[in-house]
């Protein structure tokens, strides 16, 4: 076998087998072919596509090249989720402590933001003392004790895929529905999840820009779910503009709190209890999707969440005082508004732009090696429908560095305006579970 053969089969819409497949990614892992070779494979896989046995393989392969999570000591259906990338997106710090309070154990491996979307593990440490490396014993032994843990991706798992996915970066070969479906679902398997709930976003600030593509994408990984016997289900939700009006790390811990406090925008509220309600119904906590949904919103009412996300804080080395006391978190000094260059209503918002402008901040990060300050960041004070007089605020940048113009450019570039209302937001698209397409 030569990677060659490989490369020119799929140039020419061949189907690679899963000898092949183990192949390449063993092959590359081990260093034995070469960066070139190996992103030409991934250029003719974004074109030519991978058909459902290649991308299980693919699938497994990534999983196979490291170690697999083991929370047999977990008792329960360990649940887990995960988002396909977005801006604003904060569902996690929601999700964690409310799925906990209503008895679902949450097992949750998270990442860092790169690019212009943001990450659960840079967030949380905004929170002073809040530690995202734990032990694997230490991490059970939470999840037992508290019915939750979080830490961050351990590099022994899926190593394959992250070396991959740093080539795919830099060779624009990262949005191809098979190669993103198994870099997601590896990660998954590897955790050690029972069930599985996917957030597609679909829109301006995600990868996949149409939901025809987000839907394509989330059945291929509900696919890949249910050859493996795992419990999955899929939500395709908006990312036409930031989730919730935070967009940063503390400012998004901080507007994390406010939905756990019952005053958190109505964009995120629903998402979170969406995903929410479907992972504690595979938890087997809730019946049906309304019930988990209605007992997680009363979760929210009576408190018990955010008593969680203390809870969850302190477990972690965290300062729990930010719960009383958001203004604790880390504050940028200076906060500048850009303004409405004309009256009307917002039409559209470039999302990615937005996501860019907050890594032009110091909220996130240009390559991996960049460190992030967690006070940068943007707030909308105007998202889609809004009402606008020109000269108004439409959105808040902080910032401690003297450059932020061209995050002001960008920031004040992503807003579109129309003079009528346009057609209200859909949060959530669709929902595609094991049982609606195979
Ligand atoms: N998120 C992932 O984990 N992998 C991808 O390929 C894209 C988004």
């Amino acid at each position: 076998m030569h990677i060659l053969e490989l490369i020119r089969k799929k140039k020419q819409g061949g189907v690679l087998t899963t000898e092949e497949i183990n192949y390449f990614v063993d092959g590359y892992v081990k260093g034995m072919i070469p960066d070139y070779q190996a992103a030409a494979l991934l250029m003719a896989i974004c074109w030519q596509g991978m058909d459902k046995v290649e991308t299980a393989a693919l699938t497994m392969a990534y999983v196979d090249s490291g170690e697999r999570l083991d929370l047999s000591g977990i008792e329960g259906i360990k649940v887990d989720k995960h988002s396909t990338g977005g801006v604003g997106d904060k569902v996690s710090l929601v999700i964690i402590p409310l799925l906990a309070a209503a008895g679902a154990p949450v097992a949750k491996l998270s990442g860092r933001g790169l690019g212009h979307t943001g990450g659960t593990i840079d967030k949380l440490e905004s929170i002073a003392g809040f530690r995202t490396e734990l032990s694997l014993v230490e991490f059970v032994a939470n999840v037992n004790k508290y019915k939750m843990a979080i830490m961050g991706q351990s590099d022994r798992l899926t190593p394959a895929d992250k070396l991959i996915y740093a080539l795919r970066d830099v060779t624009a070969t990262v949005d191809s529905i098979p190669l993103i479906a198994a870099s997601v679902m590896s990660k998954k398997i590897a955790a050690g999840a029972d069930a599985i709930v996917l957030d597609v976003k679909t829109g301006s600030g995600s990868f996949m820009k149409t939901a025809g593509q987000a839907e394509e994408l989330a059945r291929a990984m509900v696919r890949i779910g249910c050859s493996l016997s795992r419990r999955i289900i899929a939500v395709i939700t908006d990312m036409n503009q930031p989730l919730g009006r935070e967009v940063g790390n503390a400012n998004e811990v901080r507007e994390a709190i406010e939905v756990l406090q019952g005053r958190g925008p109505e964009d995120l509220t629903a998402v979170s209890l969406t995903i929410g309600a479907h992972m504690a119904v595979l938890g087997g906590v809730y019946q049906d999707f309304d019930a988990g949904y209605k007992g997680l919103e009363q979760i929210i009412n009576n408190r018990q969440g955010l008593d969680k996300l203390k809870q969850l804080i302190t477990a972690q080395g965290g300062d729990s005082n930010i719960i009383n006391e958001p203004e604790k978190l880390p504050q940028a000094n200076a906060h500048i508004s850009v303004k409405a260059p004309a009256s009307g209503y917002v039409a559209a918002i470039d999302t990615e732009m937005i996501g860019v402008a907050a890594m032009l901040l110091g909220a996130g990060r240009k390559v991996k090696e960049d460190r992030i300050n967690p006070a940068a960041g943007l707030t909308l004070t105007r998202k889609i429908g809004e009402p606008v007089v020109a000269g108004e605020t439409i959105c808040t940048l902080h910032t401690d560095l003297e450059d932020w113009a061209e995050a002001a450019i960008l920031a004040e570039r992503a807003y579109s305006f129309s003079d009528s209302a346009p057609a209200p937001v859909e949060y959530i698209r669709r929902t595609i579970g094991t049982d609606n397409f195979l």
